[in-house]
């Protein structure tokens, strides 16, 4: 009842830009999520990949109520004792020497980008200025990141684009190799596609894209907003293969609901920036890092991430079976606890019913379910989604 007057309500005064789940949560605890009625739902969307810690985790509540008693925001006229902690964390658990901290994946993409193309410039290379994405990429929404999103139905109504971006197909090493020249200043990637499908990036491509980069002096980029922070079971998702990026994006998950982006370099190409170059004025604020620091010390306790590996390996296993039973083998994609099914166009109707029956998860690209719960997920909540998956995957296919 009262979800449909809420919702009636948002309609009047909210811009009309999501297709929302007739669904408005007013609670979370751990895995579990409440609506405006009062039912439970088992959260296998974790806000996006976002809530990976589950709702509520009790070091970020804390982490964050005393930071929120002490001092919310300076700006960065001002040194930052938690952003500098916050960095010192990033850099020595990653390749990345320097961090830039802003509110969003798209903001650390656009930081990205600056960063690529004052690279080249202060390399004496004003004219390499072209980053190249991939098809069915997702990078963000703000001009520069919807001309690297390799999806024309998010472009279309927006043009002109930002110039200077082109897009080859994933695993498509010829097109990849005919693209990168002496004009190029970035190739940008996410190791594994997360809103066009939950698709991962083959360790070839990868490597060939990184000799390419190589070979031409452009950047690589890892875009890692949604599979990074946790998500595949290593703290980043470049940790699983051999290919080391030049530059790292991160966002989600970093903050635990804290809204909070960062972009990661060596100092090689960090050293690029100067005073003035770029900025943002809430970026790194002392709440969202106090959040992101709680998120870090969890995540990288011993023991921590081996159990995200584990427990990702069962949902893939238990997901598969599903796959196998009732929907033709569909392989099942993804790593840690970021995985997908291509399911055909029943794919909302399943995830509605889903909804229904109590668990939360959503659709990418029409036709395939993704599965995102926290990585605080128990067996047991696993177990009980699966039973309800796959009793109705058995009933309605
Ligand atoms: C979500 C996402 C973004 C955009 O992040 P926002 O915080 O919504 O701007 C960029 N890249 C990837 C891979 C994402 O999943």
């Amino acid at each position: 009842m009262k979800t449909e007057n809420l919702i009636a309500s948002g309609r009047e005064v909210l811009m009309n830009t999501y297709n929302r789940y007739p669904l408005a949560l007013v609670k979370g605890e751990g895995t579990r999520v409440w609506d405006v009625d009062g039912r439970a739902y088992l959260d296998f969307v974790s806000g996006i990949a976002v809530t990976s810690l589950g709702h509520g985790h009790p070091l970020v509540v804390e982490a964050m109520k005393e930071q929120l008693g002490r001092l919310v925001h300076t700006s960065n006229l001002f040194w930052q004792e938690n952003q500098i902690a916050l960095a010192r964390k990033l850099t020595s658990f990653s390749f990345a020497d320097k961090v830039f901290f802003c509110n969003s994946g798209a903001e650390a993409n656009e930081a990205a980008f600056k960063l690529a193309r004052k690279f080249a410039r202060v390399h004496g290379k004003s004219s390499k200025t072209q980053i190249i994405s991939l098809q069915n990429s997702f990078h963000g929404r703000t001009f520069a990141t919807l001309a690297a999103t390799g999806q024309w139905a998010y472009q279309k109504d927006f043009v002109p684009l930002m110039p200077g971006f082109s897009y080859v197909t994933l695993d498509d090493g010829e097109a990849l190799r005919a693209a990168v020249n002496e004009e190029t200043a970035a190739v940008i990637l996410e190791p594994i596609q997360g809103e066009g499908g939950v698709h991962p990036v083959s360790a070839d491509f990868m490597r060939l894209a990184r000799a390419l980069c190589d070979e031409h002096e452009a950047l690589l980029i890892f875009d890692e907003v949604q599979c990074g922070v946790g998500r595949t079971g290593r703290l980043f998702a470049y940790e699983h293969g051999d290919v080391i990026p030049d530059i790292m994006t991160l966002a989600k998950a970093l903050g635990n609901g804290a809204p909070m982006g960062a972009m990661l370099a060596a100092d090689r190409v960090a050293d690029a920036f100067q005073p003035g170059d770029h900025a943002s004025t809430f970026g790194g604020n002392p709440l969202v890092t106090a959040a992101g620091c709680a998120v870090l010390d969890v995540m990288m306790a011993p023991g921590f991430l081996e159990e995200v590996r584990t427990k990702g390996a069962s949902l893939k296993h238990a997901l598969q079976k599903v796959a196998d039973a009732c929907w033709d083998g569909a392989p099942v994609r993804g790593m840690g606890l970021l995985l997908g099914v291509t399911v055909g166009e029943k794919a909302p109707g399943l995830v509605a019913q889903c909804r229904e029956r109590g668990l939360l998860i959503n659709c990418v690209g029409g036709e395939t379910l993704r599965f995102l719960p926290p990585l605080t997920v128990s067996r047991e909540e696993m177990d009980e989604a699966m039973g309800i998956l796959g009793q109705l995957a058995m009933n309605h296919g």
